[in-house]
């Protein structure tokens, strides 16, 4: 009966991604036989040294966080569409804490960087006057 498991369903077991009638029958393989349960240690083992199915990768991709340089984008609205589509996701519906204070910091940092300019460049509109008044 164990036997009858493919590498993929096991793996889709692993990664919670399988339909109950399934799930069921694995878990009742699980507990009648040591040897299965065995062979279910060594895929997970596999599987966390870097075999990992898609629905892993995917549901991993999709639930993790954005880096600063996505979201810089996104607050630029810079970002590919589905990566954008994302982010929105992820802020607004996920309402990651995370992710929204490190907008938030991102947010302000830029604010400065935009006064600090404004106020170089005033400066600099300042001195440049200064040395073409010869009166002055
Ligand atoms: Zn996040």
């Amino acid at each position: 009966m164990a036997e009858n498991f493919s590498r993929e369903q096991l793996f889709a077991y692993l990664d919670d991604d399988l339909d109950d009638a399934l799930t069921a029958a694995i878990e009742k393989c699980l507990r009648e036989s040591a040897e299965f349960r065995h062979r279910l240690d060594k895929l997970r083992e596999d599987r966390d040294r870097g075999e990992h199915s898609i629905g892993a990768v995917w549901r991993r991709e999709r639930l993790s966080c954005l880096t600063r340089e996505q979201l810089t984008g996104h607050l630029h609205g810079i970002l590919e569409p589905s990566l954008s589509a994302y982010a929105d996701f992820h802020l607004k519906t996920v309402a990651c804490p995370v992710c929204m204070a490190n907008r938030e910091d991102l947010r302000e940092k830029q604010a400065e960087a935009g006064a600090g300019s404004k106020r170089r460049r005033r400066y600099f509109e300042t001195s440049a006057g200064l040395l073409n008044d010869p009166k002055k």
